[in-house]
């Protein structure tokens, strides 16, 4: 599908299923060498948007490792409200982990800056971030985003792969960037 419409917005074909298969894959060999022989690495998922991405990478990451899931939630329709709600907390054992803190997307890094700060405060043995994009002119985050598949050159809106408009749009395979043009009715 080249373009697609989602309540009001019509959006157009930004990466095939086969482009993130391929960036996916570049990542999780990057994680493979930099945690070779680590014993006691656990990946933390951001929920709902990484579910994909964290289902694929860690079928890719050939370390012996827990995976958990925690969810936050910032956005509202097509912007960050600029706080974080937790909606589920991380029910698994940090102390002592490496842990890798894996988001579908990173834009101002608000979601992230937290994400570091409350998992330091269970004394992981380190903590890093792997998101698929990265939205690095929006960035104002003070943790380095070590792993980041894709850099975004324009901080543009994205659906599919896990990525929603107001809930629309996640189960998309491929994803898609919101048309300058975007409302159906302009
Ligand atoms: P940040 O806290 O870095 O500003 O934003 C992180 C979260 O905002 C992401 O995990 C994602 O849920 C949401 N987000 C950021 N940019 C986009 C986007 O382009 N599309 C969608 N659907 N969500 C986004
Ligand atoms: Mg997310």
């Amino acid at each position: 599908m080249e373009r697609v419409r989602l309540g009001d917005k019509h959006f157009s074909l930004y990466m095939t299923a086969e482009q993130i298969d391929r960036a996916i894959g570049e990542l999780a060999d990057r994680i493979n060498r930099d945690y070779a022989g680590t014993e006691s690495l656990l990946l933390v998922g951001v929920l709902n948007g990484a579910y994909m991405f964290a289902a694929d990478i860690a079928r890719k990451i050939n370390i012996p490792c827990r995976i958990a899931f925690i969810k936050v939630s910032s956005y509202d329709g097509l912007a960050s409200r600029g706080e974080i709600a937790m909606k589920l907390p991380l029910c698994c054992d940090v102390e002592g982990c490496d842990v890798i803190l894996l988001d579908e997307i990173v834009e101002t890094g608000l979601t992230m800056s937290w994400l570091f700060g409350y998992i330091e405060s269970m004394k992981p043995r380190s903590v890093a971030a792997a998101t698929l994009l990265y939205k690095r002119c929006a960035y104002k985050g003070d943790r380095e985003i070590k792993y980041a598949a894709v850099t975004m050159a324009e901080p543009l809106f994205v659906v599919g792969y896990g990525l929603d408009y107001n809930e629309e749009g996640r189960t998309l395979k491929d994803i898609y960037i919101l048309d300058e043009n975007g409302d159906t009715n302009a």
